[in-house]
């Protein structure tokens, strides 16, 4: 899902790596990317505009975090931003205080509707609420058979009057049902057309007005992606939605939509469709949306921990000891540790962008790599660990430290020389990299 988008994305944030601080210059070329990343997403044109104008004005008066890279920053600042249009956190189906809760669906014909309304049944039903789904779509008989289908298939009863009844005594006769039968959620399935036809709006108002619902949720294809923009417009205008479900997002869709909808609207989005099957309904995550839309696993929770890990103070000594050759074993050790505080290191490459897509075995090779230089390091002397040095010249201080730790003397020799690689080239790029040392460790 969204992977144009994302990859868009991520080029923007690779232009941004290596400056050191975010500016009105350097951030140019980042929002056009993201602004022609959105705009290939078929966001629409002014939801772009209004969102871009905000990430600018943000991101430049960002405070710079100590151990957090420019680019890193400015990613936090499209993400909260995005996280914001799509509506912050999940809004729940709303429940009306004396059952039923009335729930009509809204949309054009083949957005997924009458999928939609059997999935939410169930998806109620295994919250142990009874639902009753009604079928008021009388123009495509089909329609009718449809529900009635997906509902023996869920186990939940359909209210229908064939082809001959008025849509509006249907949803009313679907609703005193409710009533009587004691259910918690009646779900009005209705008709839709290909177009936004006056005909189907005059109706859903009709039916709107006929039953009252709590929640009338527009069910958009997430496919249609510019058009989601009009198409909420004209349902939100017309007929007053207070939710939407996003489908056919397990499909080759883009990120448009989910964008749109809420901009545009106002009303958050609540479920989102991400397959054909029943159960393929999952309640909308905006954060989840926004990380998902970025690519890049969850930046925030990574730009969050880096704050709390690193104080400005320690950067700085760190960054002392690397230029002036300073960084020894125990450094090495601490960062790792670091590291290591901040989650396991499967984890941790995940938040990085660019490393999620490292593969599981990669992931678990660092990490058994860390564990093996981590006892390494902790058989080592005091002195050893200041001065890699003596280890390089003395083999039976090698040899003690792989009996002490259960590795090879070979093992021991590498890590030495990588070490002392890895310092080399650290004072090469000076101050470049937020992380002081982090780009070794796993290298
Ligand atoms: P309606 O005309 O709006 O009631 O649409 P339907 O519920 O009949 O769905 C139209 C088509 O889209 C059917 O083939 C469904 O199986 C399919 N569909 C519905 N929701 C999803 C979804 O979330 N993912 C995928 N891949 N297909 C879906």
């Amino acid at each position: 899902m969204f992977d144009a988008l994302a990859d868009r994305l991520e080029s923007a944030w690779k232009k941004l790596r290596g400056q050191d601080k975010i500016s009105h210059a350097n951030i140019q070329e980042a929002l056009r990317e993201v602004r022609r990343a959105l705009l290939e997403a078929d966001v629409n044109l002014q939801v772009v505009k209004d969102f871009i104008a905000d990430v600018e004005t943000k991101a430049q008066g960002a405070e710079v975090l100590s151990g957090v890279r420019p680019d890193q920053q400015f990613i936090k600042v499209v993400y909260d931003e995005l996280v914001e249009v799509m509506g912050e956190t999940n809004v729940p189906l709303a429940q009306a205080d004396a059952a039923p809760t009335i729930v009509l669906m809204a949309g054009l014909q083949g957005t997924g509707k009458t999928t939609a309304t059997a999935k939410l049944a169930l998806h109620l039903r295994k919250q142990d609420l009874s639902c009753l789904m009604v079928a008021t779509d009388v123009y495509r008989p089909a329609a009718i058979d449809q529900l009635v289908t997906l509902g023996k298939q869920i186990d939940v009863p359909v209210f229908e009057m064939g082809s001959n009844a008025d849509p509006v005594e249907i949803a009313r006769e679907g609703v005193e049902q409710a009533k009587a039968q004691g259910v918690d959620t009646v779900i009005i399935d209705t008709a839709g057309r290909l177009q936004i036809d006056q005909d189907m709006m005059a109706e859903l108002i009709r039916v709107k007005e006929a039953v009252q619902p709590h929640e009338t949720l527009l069910v958009v294809d997430a496919m249609t992606g510019q058009e989601a923009a009009n198409l909420t417009r004209t349902f939100h205008e017309q007929v007053g939605i207070t939710g939407a479900i996003l489908t056919k997002l397990d499909g080759d869709s883009r990120g448009g939509a989910a964008l749109s909808v809420r901009r545009i609207s106002g009303q958050p989005i609540k479920f989102v469709g991400v397959g054909e099957k029943v159960e393929a309904l999952q309640p909308f995550y905006p954060d989840r949306m926004a990380s998902r839309i970025l690519g890049m696993g969850d930046v925030l929770t990574l730009v969050e921990k880096a704050q709390e890990e690193f104080d400005l103070a320690d950067a700085e000594k760190m960054q002392e000891k690397i230029l002036s050759a300073k960084f020894d074993f125990t450094d090495f050790l601490k960062q790792m540790r670091l590291l290591k505080n901040m989650g396991s290191l499967g984890g941790i490459m995940k938040l990085i962008p660019g490393m999620n897509k490292m593969s599981d075995d990669q992931l678990k090779q660092g990490e058994t790599q860390l564990k093996r230089c981590e006892a390494m390091i902790n058989s080592m002397t005091k002195q050893e660990r200041k001065d890699p040095d003596l280890l390089s010249s003395s083999p039976s201080r090698r040899r003690r430290i792989a009996r002490g730790s259960g590795y090879k003397e070979s093992d021991v020799s590498k890590l030495v020389s990588d070490f002392q690689r890895m310092r080399a080239m650290m004072q090469q790029m000076g101050q470049g990299g937020g992380f002081p040392g982090m780009p070794n460790l796993f290298g």
